[in-house]
């Protein structure tokens, strides 16, 4: 397989989480009698231009784009956080009633819904059907596509370029990664501005995130690879920000490349950083295997004692970053027999892969848990707080990642 940025031939492993399902294939009870779809789960580093990527494979495109619908405004944290960028970049860049916004990835309209009350006109491009169908019903525009360059050009001819393009956790998640840049290019008004949010590949490799590779998620992005993809599609990288979402994102701040604006000093000193921790060399890949492989030990060993001493655990959030850490361990029901999710949509489905039943919770506060393992820790305290209850029976809660901890209250 070759780069998807640059075109080397890939060679170097970064990890080799065993094959796993696709993260969303939730199973319902007729499809336990049934096998499963279990594809490589491997990520290669790129010692050219140091994009960290998923391994391809053959029709993936087709089955990693799942229509199963997370919908972003079931978490409090997504809505705070949509609320404040809103805010913050309304200010900055003076946007009004005459400008135009596009975000790629638009959800069930949790973000755009704060430019709709402050009367900017905007466009959300989001393919699931159920999610776009919420935004709408809020009043905001939203048109059902896959976002890409022959996109792009649709809409540039049709004269709708922005003034922002907001991509929020979506850039890693773009197979076509350079058609995908070419295509913002395209839609960005003169003087526009892009922003995007992506997890850090620093901070994957510094805490451990390994749960936070599955198959659709196939870029994991440094600032130096991403501002070199900005770069060959005309496109400049003037400011970053570093965000506390998804265990250390960025969010970065482009432009055309002839635009004026001035360049924040946050853009040279995370390139500084970046480099200084080895991101452009090959060891700090090489050694991520055997960390993941201790964290996961870490857990198996901690779960296979409470189960020798008769303690109950269960899970909560049955997302993809569970999946991942299920299946690269091998735990089964023997381990964690159920997790918890508060999407109702999820409850009565099962796992791919672990074939964990996903409960509602009521089934907490029945079999009383002695531990609950928080698979999203991002959003733990979030958690934390909704499950306060537990503290009844003496319950505790516990994270895997960075390593197994169990959270103080
Ligand atoms: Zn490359």
């Amino acid at each position: 397989m070759n780069c998807r940025y640059c075109g080397e031939k890939l060679i170097h492993k970064f990890i080799d989480l065993g094959a796993a399902p696709p993260s969303n294939a939730y199973l319902d009870e007729k499809d336990l009698h049934k096998s499963e779809l279990y594809f490589p789960l491997k990520v290669f580093v790129c010692h050219r231009c140091w994009l960290v990527q998923t391994e391809d494979y053959a029709r993936a495109d087709e089955l990693f784009r799942s229509d199963y619908a997370y919908f972003s405004s079931t978490s409090t944290t997504w809505l705070d956080h949509a609320a404040r960028y809103s805010t913050m970049i309304c200010d900055r860049l003076q946007l009004g009633p005459k400008s135009f916004v596009i975000e790629i990835a638009s959800n069930d309209g949790y973000l755009l819904k704060n430019f709709v009350t402050r009367s900017i006109p905007c466009l959300g491009i989001e393919p699931t059907d159920d999610t776009a169908a919420a935004a709408e019903k809020i009043g905001i525009p939203v048109l059902r596509e896959f976002f890409g360059s022959a996109f792009a050009q649709q809409l540039n001819n049709e004269g709708r370029q922005a003034n922002l393009i907001i991509g929020n956790n979506v850039y890693a998640h773009v197979p076509d990664i350079n058609d995908f840049t070419v295509g913002m290019k395209t839609v960005l008004k003169p003087g526009g501005t892009i922003t995007l949010e992506f997890p850090h590949l620093m901070r994957l490799i510094e805490h451990t995130q390994f749960d936070t590779i599955y198959h659709e998620h196939y870029s994991y992005l440094s600032l130096y690879t991403v501002n070199r993809i900005f770069t060959e599609a005309g496109l400049r990288i003037f400011d970053v920000e570093e965000l506390p979402t998804h265990g250390g994102s960025l969010r970065i701040y482009g432009c055309h490349i002839e635009d004026k604006r001035s360049q924040g000093s946050n853009v040279a000193h995370i390139l500084d950083e970046e480099k200084r921790r080895g991101l452009q060399s090959l060891t700090i890949y090489q050694t991520f295997q055997q960390q993941a492989a201790n964290v996961k030990d870490e857990l198996l060993l901690f779960l296979i004692e409470q189960k020798r001493k008769g303690r109950k655990v269960a899970a909560y959030g049955a997302a993809a970053k569970g999946n991942t850490l299920l299946n690269y361990a091998g735990i089964k029901t023997d381990l964690i027999p159920y997790v918890c999710d508060a999407a109702s949509s999820k409850q009565g489905k099962y796992l791919p892969g672990s074939r964990i039943e996903i409960t509602n919770e009521e089934k907490i506060r029945k079999d009383k848990p002695d531990y609950i393992l928080i698979f999203p820790w991002n959003i733990r305290k979030e958690i934390v707080e909704q499950l306060h209850y537990i503290r009844e029976w003496d319950g505790k809660f516990l994270v895997a990642i960075p390593q197994i901890e169990v959270i103080s209250l």
